[in-house]
């Protein structure tokens, strides 16, 4: 190796620190700037779209690299966490004024996706996972954590299919398995199929059993070493003690109503389809919370609506008293309102980096908590009788308030190292040296004034700069007549001339004293109270938590009374339904209550199985997300949009909605579509919702409506479960003859002067015509392939009304068809009638499947003009 080519002390300090963390990019602090080298110079540069240098431009091998200035990392530390990265953060240990030879560096933290706790980067009424997966004896372990709330949860399951529902719907920024699993099968389809994964390559960290596993009762060898390698993950990334981890919170999936990932996406529970944000979803829609930790309940309680009686018929009980306490109601989201983020203030806390204005939210936040008291005191009053249904009050915790309260002044400012943070009167040594200070300053103009008066020089007067300190400034002009020899002169401008004096410096003194050291002494004892504090999170936490569940209740109590919903009496008899004028919540919202046509529902044990056929467009898919959303609105506590309603608990909702409305998106194979229907078939119970719409839609017709009537043959003999199945297979109704839990229904739509009218509302009945030559009129097709198409259909009918008077058994629509067809062919001229076979060629051998709707469009236009 060429002396050219041996690395500079500095740059072997960096490549020692970087083996060390060979998957993270390392920002290196070189005195203002994290500096960037090799490999992470050039992928922060393209993610962060900054310049790429070098360094040793002109060495053989000249080392790429970048920079981001010191105090605007935060944003670029962000940008590169949110695109997946993982940074090192290298600081300078020590001071390099006062250092020979190389400063010692190290990594003080590494921020992870899963990890990142600036506030920016973070969603205020989102929570923001971590998680961890292990395997053992065939059952999968799920730990995840919010490391900004400290919540954490456990859970087991032996289905993979299961894990990884679990996983997408809880959207975990950051995935950590362990070294020894990352070539496991199921490693590698949970980083195909759920997210990016982060290995992680364990490095020399104390597995201390955190305190929090002890909480579990008869915790598995396999949970326990999950959790450790979970919080050893936290504390190797975080290299802190985290005291606010919460107890662990382990639960079942099947104690809550299950619905797969793509029954919640479909649905669009938490994420609107189209823009994958908030915005438009159900949770969007019901979410008017006060508090940060009532959003973030909010989506963990529509994420696992309940399935026990008990605990939902209390929250039930509690929204309906809310809600029939109006001004006490309002009076409670008010000051609910003036709740900061207890839980992420805790946190702050926890790890050190709250300042005096959080403690000021804090100390504001406890302020309003007897507020609170007095309004559920005064509702709890009203329920006489119901006492067992009070509410319970709020631990107010006045001692903390008052250790605050009496150590930090109100409106502190943002830096701990400024002063003016500690009351007046707090600390006799503080209040000293303020005194001095203020002292100086009137010392400072009585100066002034006495040297004006000795010296008779009006010009005379006190300055200060950061440079020189005080000084006493005379315009040149008056300077040349002072003869004054306590005068030594400073510095010389173009009019004034700048002197020090002993008795000034003294003054001088004493202010710069004082000010260091009460700034200091506020810095101490600021974070003595930080430090008290930490004794307090737990308390806090629980405290976070029951304001969160007041918020979320009255949430739902406003939004009822606002929407017009109603209590749903539980039933406990499986499959017994009854919705009287049940709404769509956010279609009714979008064209308004009066516009929205409203639909009843009735199930019961033994007519359990609606088939409901209706014209395209009529509101069938509408319908049956209707009633998906009651389910969900009543099992999480809410009440349901319609006038009068009776539900049953349901473990498990399937849904197949709306398969047609995201084919351009390319999911929804026919393939997809038979998988998740077999899932449903396989695991849903008598207490579960089935809820298919136009099944088979993506086959050959035949096929299709085989299997559509072979699956509602299987739900109504074995499955047995509440099931509304949505067909344009109009053929299928004839099955209520055969099928005595079966009942017909169908969605009006009445025919006036050639056009249909959707009366989108549902009625008993099978549904006598299809209409969808109607609908391909609303749609604008061209008059000649309406025209055609309705004469198609008039001799389609006139051949099955001879049929049927012929008796010749079922209707076979494909003979029916074939004959139409070559009737009518063998009237035309062989030139025409040759085009129009290579038509029905080319139609028959489409794979509907295979190309997408703009192509689709493209080939009837061909046809179109193929045709004579
Ligand atoms: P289908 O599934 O039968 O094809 P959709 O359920 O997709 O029909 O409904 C089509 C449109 O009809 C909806 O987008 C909505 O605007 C309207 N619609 C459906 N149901 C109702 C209703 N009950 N009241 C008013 N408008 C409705
Ligand atoms: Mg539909």
């Amino acid at each position: 190796m060429t002396q050219e080519n041996k690395p500079t002390p500095m740059m072997e300090q960096y490549l020692s620190i970087k083996a060390q963390n060979p998957d993270a990019i390392l920002f290196f602090r070189l005195g203002d700037f994290y500096e960037m080298f090799n490999e992470d110079a050039l992928e922060a540069a393209r993610i962060l779209e900054i310049t790429l240098t070098s360094r040793n431009k002109n060495a053989d091998n000249p080392i790429p690299m970048c920079g981001v200035p010191y105090h605007s990392a935060r944003d670029y530390i962000k940008r590169l966490v949110e695109s997946g990265k993982k940074v090192a953060i290298c600081e300078q240990m020590e001071d390099p004024r006062q250092t020979k030879g190389m400063v010692k560096r190290e990594v003080v933290r590494i921020i992870t996706p899963g990890t990142i706790l600036d506030e920016s980067a973070l969603e205020q009424k989102e929570n923001h996972y971590l998680a961890a997966v292990n395997v053992c004896d065939g059952v999968y372990y799920l730990a995840y954590l919010d490391l900004s709330t400290g919540q954490v949860f456990l859970t087991s399951t032996d289905d993979q299919n299961q894990l990884f529902n679990e996983l997408l719907s809880l959207q975990v920024s950051e995935i950590v398995l362990s070294d020894q699993d990352q070539s496991n099968d199921w490693a590698v389809l949970l980083q195909e199929r759920v997210a990016t994964f982060y290995s992680f390559f364990g490095k020399e960290i104390v597995q201390s059993t955190p305190e929090q596993i002890w909480t579990l009762l008869d915790a598995k060898d396999a949970e326990t070493d999950l959790l450790n390698f979970l919080f050893a993950y936290v504390a190797d990334v975080q290299k802190q003690m985290a005291h606010h981890i919460q107890p662990v919170e382990r639960y079942e999936l099947s104690q809550y109503l299950q619905l797969n990932y793509y029954a919640k996406h479909q649905l669009e529970l938490t994420k609107s389809l189209r823009t994958q944000r908030k915005k438009g979803s159900l949770l969007w829609l019901i979410d008017h919370t006060k508090t940060a930790m009532g959003g973030r309940m909010l989506h963990q309680w529509l994420d696992k609506p309940l399935l026990r009686k008990e605990p939902l018929v209390k929250r039930h009980q509690k929204v309906e008293h809310l809600m029939q306490h109006y001004f006490d109601r309002i009076d409670l989201q008010e000051a609910l309102g003036n709740i900061y983020d207890l839980e992420r203030l805790v946190t702050k806390i926890s790890l050190g980096s709250a300042n005096a204005r959080d403690l000021d939210q804090l100390r504001y936040s406890l302020g309003q908590i007897p507020v609170i008291n007095a309004i559920l005191e005064r509702i709890n009053q009203d329920l006489l009788g119901l006492e067992d249904q009070a509410f319970d009050s709020l631990p107010e915790y006045e001692e903390l308030w008052e250790l605050i309260n009496q150590r930090i002044v109100d409106e502190p400012p943002l830096s701990l190292t400024e002063g003016n943070i500690i009351r007046m009167g707090y600390d006799t040594q503080l209040d000293t040296y303020r005194d001095a200070l203020a002292n100086g300053h009137t010392w400072l103009s009585d100066l002034q004034l006495k040297e004006r008066e000795r010296t008779g020089l009006k010009t005379l007067k006190v300055g200060y700069n950061k440079v020189f300190g005080y000084y006493i400034e005379i315009s040149r002009l008056q300077a040349q007549q002072l003869k004054d020899d306590r005068y030594i002169r400073k510095q010389t401008l173009s009019n004034n001339e700048r002197f020090i004096t002993e008795e000034l410096k003294g003054i001088e003194m004493t202010i710069l004293e004082a000010q260091e050291k009460a700034e200091k002494l506020e810095y101490d004892l600021f974070v003595d109270l930080r430090n008290q504090m930490v004794n307090y999170i737990p308390r806090l936490q629980i405290l976070a938590s029951q304001v969160a569940e007041l918020d979320v209740l009255a949430n739902f109590a406003s939004l009822s009374e606002q929407e017009g919903y109603v209590r749903a009496t539980i039933s406990d008899t499986p499959k017994d339904y009854y919705l009287k004028d049940s709404r769509h919540p956010a279609i009714e919202k979008l064209i308004g209550q009066s516009a929205f046509v409203a639909n009843d529902l009735e199930l019961s044990p033994d007519r359990s199985l609606l088939l409901l056929t209706g014209p395209n467009m009529s509101g069938k898919s509408t319908y049956m997300r209707q009633i998906a959303f009651c389910v969900i609105l009543n099992q999480i506590g809410c009440f349901v949009p319609a006038k009068e309603a009776r539900l049953p608990l349901v473990d498990r909702i399937f849904t197949r909605i709306g398969a047609s409305d995201d084919i351009s998106s390319g999911q929804s194979t026919f393939m997809v579509e038979m998988m998740e229907t077999n899932q449903a078939l396989i695991q849903a119970t008598e207490q579960s919702l089935l809820l298919f719409d136009e099944i088979g839609r993506g086959t050959a017709t035949f096929d299709g409506m085989a299997i559509a009537e072979a699956i509602l043959n299987f739900i109504a003999h074995k499955v047995k479960a509440a099931t509304i199945f949505s067909t344009h297979y109009h053929e299928l109704t004839s099955l209520e003859q055969d099928l005595t839990c079966l009942k017909n229904i169908h969605v009006g739509a009445e025919e006036f002067q050639g056009q249909v009218v959707f009366s989108h509302k549902i009625i008993a009945g099978p549904s006598d015509k299809s209409y969808g030559i109607h609908v391909a009129k609303l749609a604008g097709l061209p008059e000649a392939v309406l025209q055609n198409s309705q004469e198609i259909l008039n001799d389609l009918e006139a051949k099955a009304c001879q049929l049927r008077k012929k008796d010749e058994g079922q209707l076979d629509l494909f003979t029916l068809a074939e004959q139409s067809v070559s009737s009518q062919l063998t009237s035309n001229s062989e030139g025409e009638l040759k085009e129009e076979l290579e038509v029905i060629k080319q139609l028959k051998a489409l794979d509907l499947n295979q190309i997408r709707p703009i192509e689709a469009m493209q080939l009837i236009d061909e046809w179109q003009k193929q045709l004579p």
